[in-house]
């Protein structure tokens, strides 16, 4: 069996780690194409996760990235498409929410190749967020669909999705850092900084409502600099651009460095007070690491952290980003919501 895996975004890399490594346990049976999109390109948002995740190289680098969502999809589409037909996959996988996501998906269908979403029935109900476009998209073009949890089985099964193709497998992420764990590395600058180990808020912005609208920018900034506790913000490129276009100077107390590794972020988790973020998976890696998190947007896909009172939600208001960081404290006994770091053996013996 062939599979075209399709990635192209940091988040993808990660979740395409592990669930790659799984799927090798099954060769020669099953062969995968790995097709990375190039929508994320700089050395430390792609180039890194390949080696140090140990991913294999792909066998595809379309180098479509820069570009408006229009552009990058429709690029994406017709790279895709040729690939589909040259290649001859069995399936397509697709992992999340990004515009590599629902061209690979959309591709594929249109191919009549049957697509596997990893990730499925994740919704924010804010269709102002292209991911949420993406992903319900993506949804309805699958025809096998890895949910991480019995909710987002449940908000397929109300959008009319086949319930025998739904398939609830937890959270590949959750596999990522339990075979990382070990590897967790501090970063090289973190003792220049003089901040002591546990008393830092670890905080990450990229969230297109967050970076676009600098009302929304400012309100994060300020709520941030109301902490007693420093700030250690990995800068995403698209963030450090619009400070820059917007001319926003950071707070003193907010220490911004390059985006890091993972294996250099998962050490910042677990060595963080509390996690700031408007990141879909730094939310879970939060309570994988047991950290009380602030969610620096109005709402969340992963409710089921905010129900177990393990993330509080803070929009970009200073006032309740400031009231959420001093208050924030991780709830004892909270075990098991993202499965059980099983779900990317889980997920290849299904495709097979
Ligand atoms: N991440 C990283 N370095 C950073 C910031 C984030 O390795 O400087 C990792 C983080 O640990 C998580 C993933 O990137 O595994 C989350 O990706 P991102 O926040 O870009 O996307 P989202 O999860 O919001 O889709």
């Amino acid at each position: 069996m062939k599979i075209l895996t399709v990635i192209g975004a940091r988040p993808q890399f990660i979740k395409a780690a592990v669930v790659s490594r799984a799927l090798s346990e099954h060769r020669p049976d099953v062969r995968e194409i790995l097709v990375h999109t190039g929508q994320h390109y700089d050395t430390n948002m792609s180039e890194v996760f390949f080696e140090e995740l140990h991913i294999p190289r792909p066998d595809y680098n379309l180098g479509i990235g820069g570009g408006t969502h229009g552009q990058n999809t429709g690029r994406m589409l017709e790279k895709i498409e040729e690939l589909l037909l040259s290649e001859k996959p069995d399936w397509t996988l697709v992992y999340g929410d990004t515009d590599s996501t629902l061209a690979g998906a959309l591709a594929a269908a249109k191919q009549h190749v049957p697509v596997a979403h990893i990730e499925a029935g994740l919704r924010s109900f804010n269709r102002r967020m292209p991911e949420e476009i993406n992903r319900v998209l993506t949804d309805h073009l699958a025809s096998l669909l890895f949910a991480p949890t019995d909710i987002a089985r449940a908000n397929l099964l109300r959008e009319g999705v086949e319930p025998d193709s739904i398939r609830v497998v937890g959270d590949v992420m959750y596999d990522a850092a339990l075979y990382y764990q070990a590897r967790a590395r501090k970063p090289a600058w973190f003792d220049a900084l003089d901040i002591p180990i546990d008393a830092f808020v670890l905080c990450t912005i990229h969230r297109a409502e967050n970076t676009d609208d600098p009302i929304c920018l400012r309100g994060i900034l300020a709520g941030l600099e109301g902490s007693e506790l420093p700030v250690i913000l990995p800068l995403h490129p698209r963030t450090r651009g619009k400070l820059e276009s917007m001319a926003l100077r950071l707070p003193a107390n907010i220490r911004a460095v390059d985006p890091v590794g993972y294996l250099e972020m998962a050490w910042l988790e677990a060595h963080c007070k509390l996690i700031a973020t408007d990141s879909g998976g730094v939310q879970k890696e939060a309570y994988f690491h047991r950290k009380p998190c602030v969610t620096l947007r109005g709402e969340t896909e992963w409710v089921e952290l905010v129900s177990h009172g393990c993330n509080l939600i803070a929009g970009h208001s200073p006032e309740a980003i400031m009231a959420h960081i001093k208050s924030c404290q991780f709830p004892a006994g909270i075990d098991g919501l993202y499965g059980n770091g099983e779900s990317a053996p889980l997920i290849a013996r299904s495709i097979r």
